[in-house]
């Protein structure tokens, strides 16, 4: 397939260092773009000016959230290099994603030949500041006008870039969790493990009734028992439960997180005890009584390890390593960091070079 370039002749002004750019609020000066049709399949592909699409208000994505996303970073590493931390793991669970929705799958190594034109092209967007990255958001949509409900026969693939800040201002700050029983994000058989808007949409009721308690976030229960654990909002969770390291096993309602499966990785590596179970809420409020539980984070592109220092279940409020950042945690961030900024080496070849 071939990548046509229009360049945009009216460049915004980059933000300066040391300007504050939290997440996903500044957007880059190109984005690319193609289009699926029935017969045609995936077809003009391009870069063009970041800006508003087109569409009509039958667009099917409006109606029916056909719809799946991905998200990860391009880091600029001391030497000056321009690196992707495993992109091929995103446009492979995309792909994924995409089958569960019911959307056509497309080209991975294309794509990921694509994006690293686009960054290339917006490299300068990448910030200097410590921590910083560009954040890196593929898309994807149906857009058939129509309102019966089938498979889109229209889809518009995007991917967008936003210059970030360091997700943390002051060192790993642990966040307060809230183990939701009232609501459920998703079941086996279910969408839970396709990264997909829909399930974020169903989720933000329980969020915001967390953030009024206090709460940054909350830990999912199963949908069926509501006995097991399975994620947090937009992270894995990990749980250290005295010399074993322990995250619910992928089944199909939770979503495969790739800084999961690295964290799983570089832990076996280290020749540590992680387990990949059914852990229960039970069997986590037992271990937190027998002084057990000694650490718990979650694990996800934008925080990479977010400490969790507490845990409210059921009345039962769980104060985790007096909520200060537990030793596992610390080692995980360090080197996950230390790998995807490239001021570690990387053993286990993740980083791919963009320039
Ligand atoms: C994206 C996401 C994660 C984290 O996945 P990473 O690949 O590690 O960024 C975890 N849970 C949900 C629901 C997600 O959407």
């Amino acid at each position: 397939m071939e990548l046509k370039i229009e360049l945009n002749s009216n460049k915004k002004q980059k933000p300066q260092p040391g300007q504050k750019l939290g997440f996903g609020k500044i957007f880059t000066d190109h984005m690319f773009i193609m289009d699926w049709d029935k017969g045609l399949g995936w077809h003009d592909t391009k870069i063009v000016p970041y800006g508003p699409i087109e569409m009509y208000p039958t667009a099917t994505c409006l109606h029916y959230g056909q719809e799946v996303f991905e998200g990860l970073k391009a880091y600029r590493t001391p030497n000056g290099e321009v690196t992707l931390f495993r992109p091929e793991e995103n446009f492979k669970r995309m792909n994924a994603s995409c089958d569960r929705l019911c959307i056509p799958n497309f080209d991975e190594e294309f794509l990921l030949e694509a994006l690293k034109e686009l960054v290339k092209l917006e490299a300068d967007w990448i910030p200097n500041d410590e921590g910083a990255s560009l954040y890196i958001r593929p898309f994807i949509f149906g857009v058939e006008e129509a309102l019966g409900v089938h498979p889109s026969s229209k889809y518009k693939f995007v991917i967008i870039l936003s210059p970030s800040g360091a997700y943390y201002d002051s060192g790993l700050d642990p966040v307060k969790i809230y183990v939701e029983t009232k609501y459920v994000r998703a079941v086996q058989g279910g969408t839970g493990a396709a990264k997909t808007g829909g399930n974020y949409a169903s989720s933000l009721k329980a969020q915001d009734e967390a953030e009024k308690e206090g709460y940054s976030q909350v830990l999912w229960l199963d949908g069926v028992h509501r006995k097991y654990i399975e994620e947090v909002g937009a992270m894995n969770v990990f749980f250290v439960l005295g010399d074993e390291i322990v995250t619910p096993k992928l089944q199909g309602s939770i979503l495969p997180g790739i800084t999961r499966k690295s964290a799983v990785e570089m832990l076996k590596s280290w020749g540590m005890n992680v387990s990949e179970r059914l852990l229960s809420v039970d069997e986590l409020v037992d271990a937190y009584k027998n002084g057990n539980l000694k650490e718990a984070f979650g694990t996800g592109t934008a925080a990479v390890i977010s400490p969790i220092g507490e845990l409210k279940y059921d009345g039962l409020v769980m104060n985790i390593n007096n909520g200060e950042i537990g030793p596992i945690s610390q080692k995980l961030y360090d080197n996950l960091t230390g790998i995807q900024f490239g001021k570690l080496e990387d053993p286990f070849g993740w980083t791919v070079v963009v320039k």
